[in-house]
C-alpha cells in the first residue's frame, strides 16, 4: 500500500504519520526528517538544502526526488510505505508517478489533511519533541504529564524545529499554498485523493484515517 499524507505544515501528518506506522505496519518516509538529518550530519545535501529549510522554502525537486527514489528502494519499502511531506509540488508528483510505474506500483491514496490557515501558525510555533524519542508534544495543547519529563521515555531533554518560528511558519505557509496545494487537483483527477479534517482532535483524525486506509 502507497499513501500520501497531504496537508500544511503543522496539520498533523507527522503525529499521524506515527500511528499508522504502528497500527499497519507502513513505514514513514519524511522528506523533512531526511533533510533535517542530513543537514545535522553536514552532508553535501545537507549544505544545500540548509538555506531553504531557513527560510521556509522548498528544496529543489532534484534532490528530494533523489533522496526519495534511493529510499523507496530499500528492502523495508517492499511492503509499502506512507510518505509524509512528499510530493509538495506537481514535478515531485509526477516523479513519483513515473518511479512507481517502473515497478508496476501506484499510489493508493492521497489523505489530505483539511485545516484553517489560522491555527496553523499556533500549532507550529508551540510545538516540541523528545530529543530522545521523538514524542511530539505542544506549550499549550499537549503538555508532558509531568512537567518537562517525556511521558514515554522519561527524558527531561527537549528540542525545537530551527524552523518552528513565526517568520517562516508564514513562508512555509504561503509555499504550500502556491507549490503544494496544486496537488489536490492533481490527485483528484486520478480519483485517489480523500479529505479527512485536521481541525477535529487527535483520536478523531486518527479514526477518520483508519476508515479510509481500512476502505483499501
Ligand atoms: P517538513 O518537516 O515536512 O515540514 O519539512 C521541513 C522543510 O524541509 C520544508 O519547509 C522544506 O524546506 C524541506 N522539505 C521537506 N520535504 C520537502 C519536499 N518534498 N520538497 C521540497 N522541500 C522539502
Amino acid at each position: 500500500m502507497i499513501i500520501i499524507l497531504l496537508g500544511p505544515p503543522g496539520a498533523g501528518k507527522g503525529t499521524q504519520a506515527a500511528r499508522i506506522m504502528a497500527e499497519h505496519g507502513l513505514v514513514q518516509l519524511s522528506t523533512g526528517d531526511m533533510l533535517r538529518a542530513a543537514v545535522a550530519a553536514g552532508t553535501q545535501v545537507g549544505k544545500k538544502a540548509k538555506e531553504f529549510m531557513n527560510a521556509g522554502k522548498l528544496v529543489t525537486d532534484e534532490i528530494v526526488i533523489g533522496i526519495i527514489a534511493d529510499r523507496i528502494e530499500e528492502d523495508d519499502c517492499k511492503q509499502g510505505f506512507l510518505l509524509d511531506g512528499f510530493p509538495r509540488t506537481v514535478a515531485q508528483a509526477e516523479a513519483l508517478d513515473i518511479l512507481l510505474k517502473e515497478k508496476g506500483l501506484k499510489v493508493d491514496a492521497v489523505i489530505e489533511m483539511k485545516v484553517d490557515d489560522e491555527s496553523l501558525v499556533d500549532r507550529i510555533t508551540g510545538r516540541y519533541t523528545c530529543a530522545e524519542c521523538n514524542q511530539g508534544y505542544h506549550d499549550t495543547n499537549l503538555k508532558p504529564q509531568k512537567a518537562d519529563v517525556c511521558d514515554s521515555c522519561g527524558s527531561t531533554n527537549f528540542t525545537r524545529r530551527a524552523d518552528d518560528n513565526r517568520e517562516t511558519v508564514v513562508s512555509r505557509l504561503a509555499t504550500y499554498h502556491t507549490q503544494t496545494a496544486p496537488l489536490l487537483p492533481f490527485y483528484s483527477k486520478q480519483g485517489v485523493l480523500r479529505t479527512v479534517d485536521g481541525m477535529a482532535d487527535i483520536d478523531d483524525v486518527a479514526v477518520q484515517i483508519n476508515d479510509v486506509l481500512n476502505e483499501l
